[in-house]
């Protein structure tokens, strides 16, 4: 089987993010380069964040570009921690904006703590430099790390990581996530199809027909951390269970230390778009059956 990511042009990255989260583009600058590599289609995941949608849909009006609405939303499976992907979620569903407010509160607690464990080991940050750097959206530990790579505290983001705020490190704080049976109910309530993001990295296999049973729809089978075993265990996964194999690049704009910006590096034919689309319209025909069930 090719690696999928060969081939770019006219195909989809179905995983992108953009500094709504912890992406560092702007939508305008992702949707042109995501113009300039021929790209048919990008979907904006952005963490526990849908105010990157809007301003991507605008940039890419009128051109061959098509933005797929997204989200990519941390939740909990025991200890685990998981991201969840929804395709084709509607950005404005009153259930999901309630929730993604609370999470976002809840980040902002979670960091005024990481930053008072970072002072107790005697490094200071202002707290007002981290905001600022995550703008409007998802705050997260990479805001922060990138703070500490401005003040000279660290050389890169991975060293910050590795010192203070990898999970397990000193400073690190979990979140607190949602159960993955109401992350994958809030997509699903939105109208999106939820799709397990980078099963590799996140291991909790097992969890796998839990999640089915919760209403997952797909499993991202490429991904840019996923070596071409694992993508090949995936698909043959999602072609046994009956869900959709995704996949995308996990963009952030720049990685790492090379700077390589990895949009369009991991692609999937515009085929999958259309089953994810009509995977929508069914989600959306349940939920509006189940609601015409309730007023009975
Ligand atoms: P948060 O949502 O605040 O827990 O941060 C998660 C984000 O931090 C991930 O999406 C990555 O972008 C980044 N991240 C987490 N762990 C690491 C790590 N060990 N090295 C580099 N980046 C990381
Ligand atoms: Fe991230
Ligand atoms: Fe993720
Ligand atoms: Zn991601």
């Amino acid at each position: 089987m090719p690696s999928r990511s060969e081939k770019r042009k006219g195909e989809a990255d179905l995983h992108v993010h953009t500094a709504f989260s912890d992406g560092v583009l702007l939508p305008e600058k992702v949707v042109e380069k995501a113009l300039g590599l021929g790209l048919r289609a990008i979907a904006v995941t952005d963490h526990d964040c849908v105010d990157g949608i809007a301003p991507s849909v605008s940039a890419a009006e009128g051109t061959t570009l098509e933005i797929i609405p997204g989200v990519e939303i941390s939740a909990a499976a025991g200890d685990r921690e998981i991201h969840v992907l929804g395709y084709f979620i509607e950005p404005r569903d009153p259930g999901l904006l309630k929730t993604l407010q609370k999470m976002k509160h809840n980040r902002m607690v979670r960091m005024r703590g990481i930053l008072a464990n970072l002072k107790k080991r005697g490094v200071s940050v202002d707290e007002d430099k981290v905001f600022a750097n995550s703008g409007e959206g998802t705050l997260g530990r990479m805001h922060l790390a990138r703070v500490l790579k401005e003040e000279g505290v660290v050389r890169n983001t991975w060293e910050a990581f590795d010192k203070f705020l990898g999970d397990g490190r000193p400073c690190h704080i979990k979140h607190k996530r949602l159960d993955y049976r109401k992350c994958i109910e809030l997509i699903l309530g939105a109208g999106g199809v939820p799709v397990l993001a980078h099963p590799a990295t996140m291991g909790s296999d097992e969890y796998i027909p839990a999640y089915i049973s919760a209403g997952l729809r797909g499993i991202e089978a490429y991904h840019s951390k996923h070596r071409p075993s694992a993508s090949r265990k995936y698909c043959r996964m999602c072609g046994e269970l009956g869900l959709i194999a995704t996949g995308g690049s996990d963009c952030h704009g720049v990685a790492g230390w090379t700077g390589e910006i990895m949009l369009g590096k991991v692609t999937v034919p515009y085929g999958v778009v259309e089953n994810l689309r009509e995977e929508a319209v069914k989600v959306r025909g349940s939920r509006e059956r189940l609601s015409v069930n309730s007023d009975k």
